[in-house]
């Protein structure tokens, strides 16, 4: 039997930030308690748009054309809708349960913004964007797109054929997940009823960590508040939630990419090198072209 994982700490959102006008998200890591860049690896940013109310606006709110290289970046809609465009010709809208993943590898230039339906009525309005690593033998990748609508998300009910979790990425008791990564991870959404309760079990050297979306949870006896990460110690195995309400809970667990970081801006590379190549390939319009 596997012994119980510790916390390292139950993290409060920090201040919000907006990036672009259409996103107001908490930074939870690189920084503050995680300020070691390597803590969550192999996930190494986490952006959560708490659930706020945007009112209507003609003008879809968001980012415009910007690059990236080096990673992938994977957003996930808990409310609202999401549409983007980039350089490689992928385009596609997400909505509620659904996540775009999208490998830049190589490099690329995308936009994000709200979906003109969404942005036109406005409403409610909850993500997570993850910024997942690659592997040095993968940085270089070409750039690929995958829309994973919830649709085709695996699901693992509990005892009371209500609560499940949500395969995204990895597997969780023999249900996979459909999104393709380059290093072993694994990405569910705990989605459990009021008095359910799941245990989930991961490698001590995986870095691990909760966010609860909605709800509130107990986490091996800890209380959890709601939109506040849980940071588990790499020991023990298991996790053990139980849902002290109506609940929404993002896992992330993953094997951690023990290679250098040089993190610039939209870059992630394992040198201050590769980090130049990168702009100067921007520069010189090596990552396509894009309207704005
Ligand atoms: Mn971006």
């Amino acid at each position: 039997m596997s012994t119980k994982k510790t916390i390292e700490a139950i993290i409060a959102p920090p201040p919000p930030h907006m990036v672009g006008d259409g996103f107001r998200v908490h930074s939870f890591f690189p920084g503050g308690r995680l300020i070691d860049k390597k803590r969550m690896s192999p996930f190494f940013m986490m952006d959560y748009g708490a659930k706020i109310e945007f009112s209507p606006s003609i003008e879809p709110r968001g980012v415009g054309v910007h690059p990236h290289a080096g990673f992938e970046t994977v957003t996930i809609a808990y409310h609202g809708k999401i549409a983007h465009h980039d350089s490689a010709g992928n385009s596609g809208i997400i909505g509620e349960g659904d996540v775009q993943w999208m490998t830049a590898g190589s490099g690329l230039l995308h936009k994000e913004y709200h979906e003109k339906g969404f942005s036109k009525t406005g409403g409610p309005f909850q993500m997570v964007q993850l910024w997942v690593n690659l592997p040095a033998k993968d940085k270089k990748t070409t750039p690929k797109y995958q829309e994973i609508t919830n649709a085709i998300m695996g699901r693992h009910y509990m005892s009371d054929k209500q609560s499940f979790i949500e395969v995204i990425a990895g597997e969780y008791n023999g249900t996979k997940g459909p999104a393709t990564t380059f290093t072993p991870m694994e990405v569910y959404n705990a989605r459990l009823k009021k008095g359910a309760t799941a245990i989930l079990n991961f490698p001590s050297n995986y870095n691990t960590g909760l966010l609860v979306t909605e709800g509130t949870a107990k986490m091996n006896g800890s209380h959890v508040a709601t939109d506040h990460f849980v940071l588990f110690n790499n020991d023990g195995g298991e996790i053990e939630i139980e849902a002290t309400d109506d609940t929404i809970i993002l896992v992330l667990s993953g094997e951690p990419i023990d290679e250098p970081i040089a993190a610039y801006g939209p870059f992630l590379m394992n040198t201050w090198q590769e980090v130049e190549e990168a702009i100067e390939a921007v520069n010189r319009g090596k990552f396509g072209v894009l309207e704005d």
